[in-house]
């Protein structure tokens, strides 16, 4: 940085744009932040799985939960569940439809309530932190995990390796019974931290964040299109120019243009592309529910496909499904057939459409005084709901400089930037490697899409390099993908044996199982007494109006934009 950061010009008003002015402003009321966003080119309205941590930066910024879950038809979601994604099944001989096994279901919840203080806390406060568990920050004398145990009771016979999630993640049964995580008075029936989060409308959460955050603080909004960007002589963007000639200064700018990388591409930057992710389009629509009771899941379904997989994320008035496939594998057109014969006997609220990315990221993501958030920066592909968490670890860590910088600092350090980009590019990197694995540790091989996926994994030795994950201190939730899911992955791929090193103490290898009875009966009495999620959302959300009655009421055009 060449001046100490005052003002700062937001490029960009999707999700991206949105937080991160709300955010800054919220942490820096002082900071003049101003907010660009092209009339000619829309937000690109998908995206709306997200993770925990969304919720604690909504609540940050000011937003009140249950306001802004009604506002953007949330409803909560409590992990995903895989399905058929590693046993072969078996296929139809007449229309060559794939079934999976019904073995081949896993659910991924979070555990965030378990491991380290929070599994001692009072929830679950019959084991002590200090006994089991080893520490992600480098607390001494322990090196255990809470998942070697329950790994150590499976390699003895005495846990099935199908129902780690029911031993281990307390929302699991609540996932398969189609259950609201909060009773009927409106109890949390989850030990809770980090335990839940959303699916969210992506068209009316740009909105929400601009109505209700960013502007009542005092973030500048400008409707203009960028069509020229002016640099000094050291390569710094001074300002930006829209096509109507209005200019805006500032000293450092955010892109939040997503796929548009408005000022991204004007920096000296090198796109390193992910070749490993060969599931780079999609084929995308809204749809009806036929029955709500049964199809608003609490959960992002992700259902194996021929040549990629295919999502279905619940809101309260609609379904929002994904087809992410392999163009190498199967042609867009061919791939739009069998997602619309996919969901034969529903209706679409909007005819399917088709896109395309570039699997990859920029190698810098901070470049002189431009910072590339989110999708801007870089896109892998949709899987475990990924990337609106990278965005939010960029803008985080953007704050979190601005705020170390000095009183009296003219610039923010080279070191500070350096270490920004250092952190992106592992978060990236480390997400790619957690998305790849699910494709190559798989032992499927009944299409060319999955023998080539399971080829790879045999190749470059995935099953090792998966538990190396899973020791890695640096997979703790603030990364994404914390050291339990690198171990739910591997063992729902079948890749536990005994070559997989575990630490446990004998002594207290009884309690940890009394711990894991204890979850599993207390969550599937949960699972069973809790009332349907439809049910809940309708009475406690949505003031008794039917999913077709706010679904009618959404449709009709959003208000005037301020
Ligand atoms: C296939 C796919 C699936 C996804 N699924 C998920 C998911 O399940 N969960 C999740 O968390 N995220 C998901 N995402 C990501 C999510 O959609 C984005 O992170 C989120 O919508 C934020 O997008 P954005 O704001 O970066 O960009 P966009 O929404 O694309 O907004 C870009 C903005 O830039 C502006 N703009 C463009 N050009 C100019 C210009 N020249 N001048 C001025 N303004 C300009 C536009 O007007 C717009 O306001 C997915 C993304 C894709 C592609």
């Amino acid at each position: 940085m060449k001046t100490k950061v005052k003002k700062i010009v937001v490029v960009g008003g999707g999700v991206g744009g949105w937080l991160s002015a709300s955010w800054l402003k919220t942490k820096h009321p002082e900071l003049d932040i101003t907010l660009i966003e092209s009339d000619k080119v829309g937000t690109i309205g998908i995206g709306e799985s997200v993770l925990p941590r969304l919720g604690t930066m909504l609540s940050d910024i000011g937003l009140e939960e249950r306001e802004w879950m009604s506002y953007t038809h949330s409803i909560y979601k409590l992990g995903n569940k895989f399905i058929g994604w590693n046993i072969p099944g078996k296929r139809d001989h007449v229309t060559n439809h794939w079934w999976p096994s019904k073995f081949d279901e896993s659910y991924y919840g979070f555990s965030y309530a378990l491991p380290e203080e929070h599994l001692a806390s009072s929830y679950y406060n019959q084991l002590k932190t200090t006994d089991l568990f080893y520490n992600s920050k480098g607390k001494e004398g322990v090196n255990d995990k809470w998942n070697d145990y329950w790994l150590q009771l499976a390699r003895d016979g005495r846990k099935n390796l199908w129902e780690i999630a029911q031993d281990t993640q307390e929302a699991t049964y609540l996932m398969d019974y189609c259950k609201s995580p909060y009773d009927m008075n409106d109890n949390l029936m989850l030990g809770s931290w980090e335990s839940l989060t959303y699916h969210i409308d992506a068209n009316r959460f740009p909105k929400l964040i601009k109505d209700r955050v960013a502007i009542p603080k005092g973030v500048k909004h400008i409707h203009g299109h960028i069509s020229e960007i002016k640099k000094d002589a050291d390569g710094y963007i001074s300002s930006v120019v829209t096509d109507a000639g209005e200019e805006y200064s500032g000293d450092l700018f955010l892109d939040c243009t997503g796929f548009h990388r408005v000022l991204t591409k004007e920096m000296d930057v090198e796109w390193k592309p992910y070749n490993e992710i060969t599931t780079d389009n999609l084929i995308f629509a809204p749809i009806k529910y036929n029955d709500p009771v049964k199809e608003m899941r609490p959960y992002t379904m992700s259902n194996a496909m021929d040549e990629g997989w295919l999502f279905i994320i619940s809101l309260y008035n609609r379904m929002g499904s994904g087809y992410i496939f392999d163009a190498s594998e199967i042609s867009p057109e061919d791939a739009m057939k069998k997602y619309k014969k996919y969901w034969e006997g529903h209706e679409f609220i909007r005819e399917p459409r088709h896109i395309k990315w570039d699997a990859g990221k920029y190698d810098t993501q901070w470049n002189n005084n431009v910072v590339s958030i989110g999708m801007t920066g870089g896109m892998i592909e949709p899987m475990e709901a990924n990337v609106l968490a990278l965005a939010q670890a960029g803008m985080k860590m953007v704050e979190r400089i601005i705020s170390r910088a000095d009183e009296n600092d003219e610039v923010i350090g080279k070191a500070s930037i350096k270490a920004y980009n250092s952190n992106l590019n592992w978060l990236f990197d480390n997400i790619t490697k957690f998305v790849d694995y699910h494709y190559t540790l798989s032992d499927r091989t009944d299409t060319p899409f999955w023998a080539k996926k399971h080829q790879r994994g045999i190749d470059e030795n995935h099953k090792e390099e998966i538990w190396k994950q899973y020791r890695n201190p640096r997979c703790t939730p603030e990364s994404g993908v914390p050291d339990y899911m690198w171990a739910q992955v591997a063992v729902s791929m079948d890749k536990f044996d005994d070559d997989v090193e575990l630490h446990v103490r004998p002594d207290l290898l009884e309690k940890a199982n009394e711990s894991f009875e204890w979850l599993r009966k207390s969550s599937k009495r949960n699972g069973i007494y809790a009332p349907n999620a439809y049910e809940w959302n309708k009475k406690m959300l949505f003031g008794d109006r039917t999913h077709s009655e706010v679904l009618e009421e959404s449709l009709k055009p959003q208000d005037e934009d301020s």
